[in-house]
């Protein structure tokens, strides 16, 4: 490469071919390919799996029995035979300076091959005695090759392709040695690097590759860590000033009259909690762009209330307001809980000048009949009708709004980004009314940064007083299980009522019915535990009407227990269900399981959840230990995370680059953090980083904006 050009960016480095390496030839570039790795920017963010520090490692003359240590040595023999069981072992002979040490291997024959005479391995184990000589069972084995220094790295590698760690090294080795004098390019302000005291990227990318010291590697992932990081929040704090910027919204008057009616007639008192984050949204209603935040608030947190708050300044303000639900039962729900909690509170009749009329509140879902849904899109045409409740029909084509001033979407998991524009385009002119984005699935917080990065986040972190917490059990055996219905019975019998839910399998709607009909039949046959009581049943196949039917005598208390799918995990509502069985409960993950628990508890009466069936894997066994030692839903939130990893955050990638490689949502909290910060800072400085045109060009290439919309979907 000629000297004077200028640094490599991403950009070039993923312009070059690896097979423009001298050690990649043919074969070994369609090896590398199948592992995804065709550019030398592909390469270099092939990161090591991990390292081996050389100068912590042992002579095999100085091993004890039973204490754990790392050797490096070369293999000198192997061989397999069978053994009891048509099992086979394999044992490895290998030696240092010092000594000789046998490995053992049950049923891995491969290893003789993996393991060939003259091979340099690192082995970690312990050692245990045999027959008066030490020996290591089923130790971890990283071939090197004949690799030499203090920290070598352990690179993920491909059997199937057989490509090793060291072929990997070889080649990062290279192209790191090529890009030596251009140097690799650093787009990130020295101010913002210095600040954080980062390494500068050109030292970044050969310290996580070679590293002279374990201090190295950990200083060169932060950099690159912070480097995935800050280009995610820039990309996303970018979008949402643009939103801000460009957008005309409504200065709402948040302290009018109406509001303070409405507080005044609630039969409790808020919550700090609501108060604060009722505060948090007034101040962005009485701001002249448009809002754009999402509200967590854990099941039965009083999330109904702040929305109404919100719906009632846009009304106080002659504007109208429209809360959408993802399900038509929820929408009914929602209706019904904002009629009773708002009372009889009037509005003033812009027809006469100081009268008033009564608010109206209406519902647009598909269930409403011809002739009412008529007249409530007349209502939202003329401005008569004040807050509308419904599913997407509230976004059909060819509705009209008066003045929308403020959107409310609640459970935001099951729309997409897109509904939620088709909503804020349906406001006044080329206004944009304010938008509240409601969920009861909280995520953490640091994931809500990355995951919602381009809305504000409020969190009702309390709930109200007087909530008896939901008792959670786990029934693992038939006995235990019996001990379920017997309580579900007792329940009944003083006057409670109680929800059945089966298993989800594997997305098979078909199957999920027939196995809740089942599960139906046996609990209510002649001998069934259920046998006696009035025992509904509920399903995604039957008619709305039939659904509506069932939910009603369940409310009305005509059914005892209500046996169901997950079609009740969201907002079902009836305070005198105080027991939730939940079988097979393996096989819903931590949020979903919490959500159900949430049917629960909604009232003063003490409410229990049975979790039921054996867990089928260590994973599963740690979820449904998490649910039972925790009602906090951001804590298990947490542990989600921890248990399944962001993937499930993130949503599986359909296409283009992953661009957190090395950073962890979980790990790296403090740098989310930091990145956020950084990110709102250079915004603010230079809201289109016209000044940045590097920084700009790497975003754009290394996220494109399909992927930004992706993160936001998930
Ligand atoms: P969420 O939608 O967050 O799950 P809701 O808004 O449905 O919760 O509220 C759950 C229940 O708590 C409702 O019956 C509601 O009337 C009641 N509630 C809300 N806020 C309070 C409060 N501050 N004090 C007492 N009860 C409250
Ligand atoms: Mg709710």
């Amino acid at each position: 490469m000629p000297e004077g050009d200028p640094p490599l960016s991403l950009r070039d480095l993923d312009a070059i071919g690896v097979s423009r390496l001298k050690k990649v030839g043919p074969k070994r570039a369609s090896a590398l390919a199948e592992m995804e790795i065709h550019t030398v920017l592909d390469l270099l963010q092939h990161y090591p799996r991990r390292y081996l520090d050389r100068t912590r490692q042992a002579r095999i003359a100085e091993l004890l029995a039973d204490e754990a240590a790392t050797v490096v040595g070369t293999v000198l023999r192997g061989s397999t035979r069978r053994i009891r069981g048509g099992r086979s072992l394999t044992d490895i002979v290998i030696t240092d300076d010092t000594g000789r040490l046998k490995l053992s291997f049950f049923n891995q024959a491969w290893r003789e091959r993996q393991l060939a005479p003259e091979a340099t391995v690192v082995v970690h184990g312990r050692p245990t005695r045999y027959r008066g000589t030490l020996q290591m069972t089923n130790p971890v084995v990283d071939p090197v090759g004949d690799r030499t220094g203090r920290i070598i790295s352990v690179y993920p590698q491909s059997d199937k392709a057989g490509v090793r760690t060291w072929d990997i090294a070889g080649s990062v080795n290279e192209a790191l040695n090529r890009c030596h004098d251009r140097r690799i390019a650093d787009p990130v302000p020295a101010a913002v690097q210095r600040s954080l005291g980062l390494v500068e990227r050109h030292t970044a990318l050969n310290w996580i590759h070679r590293p002279a010291s374990m201090e190295e590697s950990v200083r060169a992932r932060r950099r690159l860590v912070f480097d995935e990081l800050l280009r995610v929040q820039l990309q996303l704090v970018r979008r949402k000033r643009r939103l801000e910027l460009h957008t005309a919204g409504l200065r709402h008057a948040t302290d009018g009259e109406l509001v303070e009616r409405f507080w005044r007639n609630l039969p409790f008192l808020l919550t700090d909690s609501q108060r604060r984050v009722i505060d948090e949204i007034a101040s962005d209603l009485a701001k002249p762009h448009p809002m754009h935040r999402l509200l967590q608030g854990d099941v039965g947190a009083g999330k109904t209330v702040v929305a109404l708050s919100a719906l009632l300044a846009a009304v106080q303000g002659r504007f109208q307001g429209a809360l959408m639900a993802p399900t038509e039962v929820l929408a009914e729900q929602h209706l019904e809980t904002m009629v009773s909690l708002l009372g009889d509170l009037s509005v003033p009749d812009a027809s006469r000048l100081g009268g008033e009329r009564p608010l109206r509140v209406e519902l647009l879902s598909g269930r409403v009949g011809a002739a009412e849904r008529r007249r409530t899109v007349a209502g939202l045409a003329s401005g008569e009708v004040d807050i509308v409740v419904g599913t997407h029909a509230l976004i059909s084509e060819g509705l009209e709004y008066r003045a929308l001033g403020v959107v409310v979407i609640d459970e935001q998991h099951r729309f997409g980004v897109e509904q939620r524009a088709v909503l804020r385009d349906k406001g006044p002119g080329s206004v944009t009314p304010d938008l509240l984005v409601m969920t009861a699935t909280p995520i953490p917080r640091t994931a809500a940064m990355t995951v919602y990065g381009d809305l504000d986040v409020s969190v009702l972190d309390e709930l109200p007083p007087g909530r008896v917490p939901v008792a959670t059990s786990w029934a693992r055996t038939p006995l235990e299980e019996t001990g379920v219905w017997s309580e579900v019975r007792g329940a009944v019998a003083a006057g409670r009522q109680a929800y059945v839910v089966c298993p989800v399998i594997e997305e098979s709607e078909a199957l999920d019915v027939r196995s809740v009909i089942e599960t139906h039949e046996r609990l209510t046959d002649d001998g069934g535990e259920l046998a006696g009581l009035r025992v509904g049943l509920l399903h995604g196949r039957v008619t709305p009407a039939e659904k509506e039917a069932t939910m009603e005598l369940f409310r009305s208390a005509a059914l005892d227990v209500l046996v169901a799918t997950t079609v009740i995990e969201v907002g079902v509502d009836v305070p005198n269900a105080t027991v939730m069985v939940v079988l097979d409960a393996d096989r819903f993950g931590i949020a979903q399981l919490h959500q159900l628990r949430g049917r629960v508890g909604r009232a003063e009466h003490a409410s229990v959840c049975h979790l039921v069936g054996e867990a089928s894997t260590p994973e599963a066994r740690a979820r449904l230990e998490a649910v039972v030692s925790s009602n906090d839903g951001f804590e298990l939130a947490e542990s989600d995370l921890e248990l399944r990893g962001e993937g499930t955050l993130m949503g599986e990638r359909q296409k283009g680059r992953n661009d957190l490689r090395l950073a962890s949502l979980r790990r790296d909290k403090e740098w989310v953090e930091r990145a956020r910060t950084s990110a709102i800072d250079m915004i603010d400085a230079d809201a289109e980083l016209s000044r940045h045109p590097d920084l700009l060009d790497e975003i754009e290439f290394m996220l494109g904006t399909d992927d930004v919309e992706f993160l936001l979907k998930s």
